[in-house]
């Protein structure tokens, strides 16, 4: 899911671990900037930014207090597994 923050920056949004779960931050550039307050996920518009976690650690959602790790890197692998996956996915169509 893709998210846009305030001040027009493009990211991925974070969700905490729930299923359809709550926005905790946005991952922009493979950097997570978290927002003040956990929001639904379907009402970005009241994220607030706090700032860059550059390391590992551990957030948790103020909504409903799951708590999810944060790899830096974690958003280049995503991206790195998707990728795999659909080429996959065309290699399977071609045979
Ligand atoms: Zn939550």
């Amino acid at each position: 899911m893709d998210g846009i923050l305030a001040d027009g920056r493009k990211g991925t949004i974070w969700l905490c671990k729930k299923n359809n779960g709550h926005a905790l931050g946005l991952v922009v550039n493979d950097k997570l900037i978290l927002f003040r307050h956990a929001v639904e996920a379907n009402n970005l518009g009241a994220g607030v930014t706090l700032g860059n976690v550059d390391s590992m650690s551990d957030i948790e959602c103020d909504i409903c207090k799951a708590k999810r790790t944060w790899h830096i890197g974690e958003a280049a692998l995503e991206r790195f597994i998707e990728k795999r996956l659909r080429s996959e996915v065309r290699n399977e169509n071609r045979n």
